[in-house]
């Protein structure tokens, strides 16, 4: 039997929680051979950890052979103790009448403490995949708060716009999702995120060839992928949890387990490739391979595609420039 990986879960007790942590314990994020200790952290309010204890009773009356321990706690330095995968899925949402400014301060404070404490205790080989919003900014302040850590272990989730993408595309062409690769989402895990099929195959052919129809890709299918979240909310009255915890899973599993030579989004931090100043962490393409995720280079850049990135890249400089004077 493997030793046991210690995974880390923040706002464990929210929506997408409760739609993760039963799949990452019956080994759907890291295997079905490979035993896992859930460290799941909530706010230190009655509520929350109430809410937290019944999801630990829960994950208990499941009976998962894999799951070879659990803690619940309120402190971050207990959650991230030696914690080999860290999933940062609670954050502060927006309020009535809160302004998108005050919103990412009220982040900024909540990932610059965890990034404190993952840089403090965590494994030094920790992998940290951010999911509450502004997933990439609040990346980018934990990155930015664990200097002892490599700043490449620091990613936010870009995963699920790729995901709905391949759907859309899949619907569009008449093929399989399975059949199609080389699709990249550039950005912001935001409307403003760019999916761009422009390199993507289908059985080694052109996607974009097969669809032939940029007036679909501008007034549709960017439209359609960039407000699919608030469609949700509409029609559930719910924001998407399970489709988050799903591509959540996809993302940490391509990054352990590898991608197999498949292209994958992941936010990471930029190299400077593409014009996108180092550091910032931004939707790029990846392939994957023993635990570590390598950058798709030198793709063409059309002039559609430089807008649609310029743009979105505009709105994480903003983000990131409303919380650089907390980050020293
Ligand atoms: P959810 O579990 O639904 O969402 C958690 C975060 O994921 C939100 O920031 C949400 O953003 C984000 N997210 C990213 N992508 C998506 C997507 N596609 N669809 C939906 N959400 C997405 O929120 P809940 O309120 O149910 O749960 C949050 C939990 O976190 C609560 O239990 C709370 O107590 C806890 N919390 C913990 C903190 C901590 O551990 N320090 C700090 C703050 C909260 P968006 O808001 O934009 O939908």
């Amino acid at each position: 039997m493997k030793a046991p990986v210690r995974v880390a879960v923040t706002g464990a007790a929210g929506q997408i929680g409760y739609a993760l942590l039963f799949r990452i314990a019956s080994g759907e994020m890291l295997g079905k051979d490979q035993p896992v200790i859930l460290q799941l952290l909530e706010l230190p309010i009655d509520k929350a950890q109430a809410a937290l204890r019944g999801v630990m009773m829960e994950l208990e009356d499941c009976a998962f052979p894999l799951l070879a321990g659990m803690v619940g706690t309120d402190d971050p330095e207990v959650a991230f103790k030696d914690a080999d995968v860290a999933l940062l899925v609670g954050a502060r949402p927006r309020g009535p009448g809160m302004e998108r400014k005050d919103l990412l301060l009220e982040n900024a404070k909540i990932f610059t403490a965890q990034g404190a404490a993952l840089n403090k205790v965590a494994s030094r080989d920790v992998k940290v995949l951010v999911v509450g919003n502004p997933a990439n900014t609040n990346a980018y302040i934990a990155m930015k708060s664990a200097p002892d850590l490599d700043p490449k272990n620091f990613t936010a989730m870009l995963r699920l716009d790729h995901n709905r993408a391949l759907s859309q595309l899949a619907n569009r062409a008449g093929v399989a999702v399975g059949e199609i690769e080389k699709l990249v989402v550039w950005g912001n895990h935001s409307p403003t995120m760019y999916p761009d099929y422009r390199f993507a195959t289908v059985g080694g052919a052109s996607l974009k060839d097969r669809i032939g129809d940029d007036d679909w890709n501008a007034n549709e299918f960017i439209p359609k992928v960039g407000k699919r979240g608030a469609a949700i909310i509409e029609a559930r009255g719910l924001s998407s949890a399970a489709s988050a915890a799903n591509a959540a899973i996809d993302h940490v599993r391509d990054w352990v387990l590898g991608s197999e030579g498949k292209w994958v989004t992941m936010g990471i931090p930029s190299d400077g490739s593409y014009g996108i100043p180092e550091g910032v962490i931004f939707g790029f393409p990846v392939t994957t391979e023993n635990g570590r995720y390598t950058l798709v280079r030198d793709l063409p850049i059309d002039d559609f595609s430089r807008t649609a990135i310029d743009k979105t890249l505009a709105e994480l400089e903003e983000e990131r420039s409303g919380v650089a004077h907390l980050l020293g």
